[in-house]
């Protein structure tokens, strides 16, 4: 029966199923196909210092716009093909795109840097440095520095020689590092002593249970404290309130990315964003 339905078994089955299985993973091949069918999207969600009100730049977040289901996060579909080919596919593809808007936001006299994600797997590619500058040959206009990636923590500490010598290739070029999910992967200073990234992301579950928790407050201090010693910058993951903003500002910490400042949005809404936003007068004091 299925075979005579044809292309509309899809979404009959999907219909049906589609309440039930909002949180199952999808397949590889309908991954490829999305990718062929140009239906990931960027979304962006801005980076600020919370006492200058400067917005430092924003992070590309990759959503898939299905047909059926809608807007699907990143977290139910990458890790689906993550180690498979497909997944530098779609790694590239965010690159080319983050170049790409760079580019058209420099055009209208609006220089933002934007951070990509890398997974594990492509950031242990033999060829990624030689890729990053291939794709920044295609942009001869954007300066490297407004590139920024985002490598988790947990990552970078797979095969930290191979990990740091690529790292230290794309810092070559100009491009910035950041550690992702800082915290979770217990890097010894040794290790971060090695890798060339600029910036340090506290991990959002810190952040989140720091007002209530003095484990997690304690474990906050000691990140910034790193970062200090180490004269990287940090940014706090996952503010979700003013009262979190000023109790990182009370720790030293300035940077801030969450959804008390701004959720992930279209890039068509990035500059009136900020045009608009101004810092909590909490925060400014
Ligand atoms: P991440 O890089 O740590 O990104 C932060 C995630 O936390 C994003 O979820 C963001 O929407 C969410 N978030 C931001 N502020 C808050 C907040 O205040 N509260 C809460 N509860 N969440 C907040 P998203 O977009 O679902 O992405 C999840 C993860 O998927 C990312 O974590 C990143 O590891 C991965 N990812 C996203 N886009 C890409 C990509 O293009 N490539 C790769 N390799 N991974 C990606
Ligand atoms: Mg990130
Ligand atoms: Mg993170
Ligand atoms: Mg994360």
């Amino acid at each position: 029966v299925a075979k005579h339905e044809g292309k509309n078994r899809y979404c009959l089955f999907d219909t049906v199923q589609e309440k039930a299985s909002k949180t199952q993973l999808e397949s590889i091949d309908d991954i490829r196909l999305a990718l062929e069918r140009r239906e990931f999207v960027l979304h962006y969600q801005p980076k600020v210092n919370m006492r200058t009100g400067v917005v430092i730049g924003v992070e590309a977040l990759i959503r898939w716009q299905h047909p059926v289901r809608g807007l699907v996060p990143p977290l139910e579909f990458l890790p689906v093909i993550e180690g498979q080919a497909i997944s530098l596919e779609i790694g590239e593809w965010v690159i080319h795109s983050a170049l790409t808007q760079i580019s058209q936001w420099q055009s209208m006299a609006f220089n933002l840097p934007i951070s990509v994600n890398i997974s594990g797997y492509q950031i242990q590619q033999g060829n990624f440095a030689t890729r990053i500058a291939a794709l920044l040959a295609t942009h001869p206009e954007v300066n490297p520095f407004c590139l920024e990636l985002e490598i988790l923590e947990t990552s970078a500490l797979h095969d930290i020689s191979k990990v740091s010598a690529t790292m230290n290739a794309c810092h070559d070029l100009g491009v910035r590092f950041a550690l992702d999910d800082f915290g979770t992967g217990y890097s010894s200073l040794t290790h971060l002593r090695r890798l060339p990234a600029q910036l340090i992301k506290i991990d959002q579950s810190f952040v989140r249970d720091m007002l209530e928790d003095a484990d997690d407050c304690a474990i906050v201090e000691g990140v910034i404290g790193l970062a200090n010693a180490f004269r990287r910058d940090v940014i706090a993951e996952g503010v979700e309130t003013i009262a979190h903003g000023v109790a990182l500002l009370q720790l030293g910490c300035e940077l801030a990315q969450g959804f008390g400042i701004a959720r992930p949005m279209p890039s068509g809404d990035i500059p009136e964003w900020i045009s608009n936003w101004v810092a909590n007068d909490s925060w400014r004091a």
